[in-house]
């Protein structure tokens, strides 16, 4: 537990939450802010900054539980999809550094969401070298 974590503090009880899912390593809450109806924020409950620092058993478990989640939502609440959504570090708009996972479901595009993938490839971009730096890195 990290003092001053917010995530902590829920996975703690110390700060409340309205849970969804609970074993014991993982809690699922619903996120303060409703992006969409049941949008459901997936935790460790042991503090790690982000899904990249976090050990790779735990991240499977908190994956395995976002796949539940995404599923009871097209269910329960009768969603038509779900986007997954990790933001790692604050350049990738990352504001709680405690791994979380958000699960928000989709109803249609005017729903309030719009996530774009705008096509950013530019000719100067060497493609063969790119890939090839990325695989020196694994
Ligand atoms: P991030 O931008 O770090 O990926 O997302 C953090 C999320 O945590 C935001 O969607 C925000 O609404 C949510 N959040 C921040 N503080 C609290 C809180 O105290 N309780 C709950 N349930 N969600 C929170
Ligand atoms: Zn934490």
């Amino acid at each position: 537990m990290k003092k001053d974590c917010v995530f902590c503090k829920i996975a703690s009880r110390e700060i409340q939450a309205n849970i969804v899912y609970e074993d014991l390593d993982v809690i699922a809450f619903l996120d303060i802010n409703q992006t969409t109806k049941g949008h459901t924020l997936v935790i460790p409950k042991e503090h790690h900054q982000t899904y990249l620092a976090t050990p790779q058993n735990l991240m499977h478990s908190v994956m395995d539980v976002a796949q539940k989640i995404g599923q009871a939502q097209m269910k329960q609440l009768l969603a038509r999809g779900v986007n997954i959504i990790i933001n790692s570090y604050p350049s990738a708009g990352q504001v709680i550094p405690h791994f979380h996972v958000h699960v928000i479901p989709r109803y249609d595009h005017t729903d309030g969401l719009s996530i774009e993938m705008v096509e950013k490839t530019k000719p100067d971009f060497n493609l063969p070298v790119l890939a090839s730096e990325i695989r020196k890195g694994l």
